[in-house]
């Protein structure tokens, strides 16, 4: 962000989360000799993907025991290690607590199990009417792609099938998903997730589209991705003008911590908003990556400079392994706090926890009504200041059916 002042005027001040709303490249770190026709390719970026312990230790040579250990067993029996260059340059390699460290850097600790922690914490699988469809909530669904992503986040709350490391072995089978929707007119509204849609070819991405566009109840599609971060260079003018014939389409991405919003992911962004695609995003309160007022304040406006609305904040789901990365939801709490009312209203995601075993989101909200009680409600606001709302000041009148108060108050 250009933040210089002009001649003859004080310079700004800038607030604390200033440095970390500034956009940066990811630069080419030790991929320099790369010409940038392969760089700029999304699948020479898969295809170079940081996934073995020993490009680890060569590329980080501060990597630590922990980690390096993490990394060994990952693989073998959780979920796979995959960084793509693009991302793994964010990594700071003087700072052991680097947030973007902490997201995709394995560590032994994953390896630690607490009793309250599941698989399959939001109980998808019972939820689930043919493989591949989760089917929670009254009129949607949400519709698994893949089981593959372009990078792996260490707290993923689907590793048990996401990357295939714990041979959970998910073929979702398209044509049985596409079925069940088909057959339920209640249902009008999908999900796409996975795993990353976006890492299927435009071709196959299309064609699943059609054939969802093609039922005549569904109204609403949105996709779940992590690519515009992971990969920006996937999020190329074919794939945008491809997705643009498919509207309404929302998009969530998913970010954690503001440094990943780089000027590569901002301009991916760009170029799906420019397609008309209304972009949301998803992050997951973590310990040390996000669990501050100052990063999220810096996240929440910064999406917004890249023309994202945040959607979700989650309380970071009970993933076997995932208790390091586990912040509070105290923490969540405060963090909530501190954006409403001190920062724009579009910036200010929903908290939510993903009941454990499968009760879906549930909103939690810090606490502004003090009292309700005959005909008053009290409450505070953002300053901590307290207000009285009367309510009941007209005669009790029976509303016919269909009749809110407030039409009738109005008038
Ligand atoms: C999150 C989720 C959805 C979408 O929920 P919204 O609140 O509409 O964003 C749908 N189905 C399942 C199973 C989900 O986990
Ligand atoms: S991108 Fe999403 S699905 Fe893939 S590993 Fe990360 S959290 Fe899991």
């Amino acid at each position: 962000m250009d933040n210089a002042s002009s001649p003859g005027q004080p310079p700004l001040l800038p607030d604390a989360s200033t440095a970390l709303k500034q956009f940066r490249s990811s630069g080419r770190g030790a991929w320099a000799q790369v010409p940038d026709s392969d760089w700029n390719d999304w699948r020479w970026q898969l295809k170079n993907r940081v996934t073995q312990v020993e490009q680890l230790t060569r590329l980080l040579p501060s990597l630590t025991p922990e980690e390096r250990a993490g990394a060994i067993l990952a693989g073998q029996s959780k979920l796979a290690l995959a960084i793509t260059p693009h991302f793994f340059n964010l990594i700071d390699p003087e700072d052991p607590d680097c947030p973007i460290r902490r997201q995709v850097i394995p560590r032994l600790e994953e390896t630690e199990t607490a009793p309250w922690e599941m698989s399959d914490p939001c109980g998808e699988d019972g939820h689930s009417p043919v493989p591949g469809l989760v089917h929670r909530y009254p009129d949607r669904v949400l519709f698994l792609v893949t089981d593959r992503c372009a990078a792996y986040c260490r707290y993923c709350t689907r590793s048990r099938l996401v990357s295939n490391a714990s041979g959970y072995d998910f073929h979702p089978e398209f044509d049985r998903q596409i079925e069940y929707i088909a057959s339920h007119p209640e249902i009008r509204d999908v999900l796409l997730s996975g795993g990353d849609p976006l890492l299927l070819s435009d071709d196959k991405l299309e064609h699943l589209l059609s054939r969802l566009r093609a039922i005549p109840h569904l109204e609403f599609v949105r996709i779940g991705t992590r690519i515009p971060i992971f990969l920006p260079q996937r999020i190329t003018p074919n794939l945008c003008s491809m997705l643009k014939r498919f509207h309404p389409l929302f998009l969530s991405v998913h970010t954690n911590h503001p440094r990943e919003l780089t000027t590569e992911v901002r301009d991916a962004l760009g170029r799906l908003a420019d397609a008309g695609i209304q972009l949301g995003n998803q992050s997951v309160l973590l310990r040390h990556v996000n669990d501050s007022p100052e990063v999220m304040k810096a996240l929440v406006q910064k999406l917004l400079l890249c023309r994202v609305k945040p959607y979700y904040l989650y309380q970071c789901d009970l993933i076997a392994g995932s208790a390091h990365l586990r912040s509070t939801v105290a923490r969540g709490l405060e963090i909530m706090e501190s954006l409403r009312g001190h920062t724009t209203g579009y910036a200010v995601p929903q908290f939510v926890i993903d009941a454990p075993g499968g009760g879906g989101k549930v909103p939690i909200n810090p606490e502004y009504t003090l009292a309700r009680q005959s005909g008053r409600v009290l409450i505070r606001n953002f300053e901590g200041r307290v207000f009285e709302y009367p309510e009941g000041t007209r005669p009790a009148v029976q509303l016919p059916r269909g009749e809110s108060r407030a039409s009738f108050d109005r008038d």
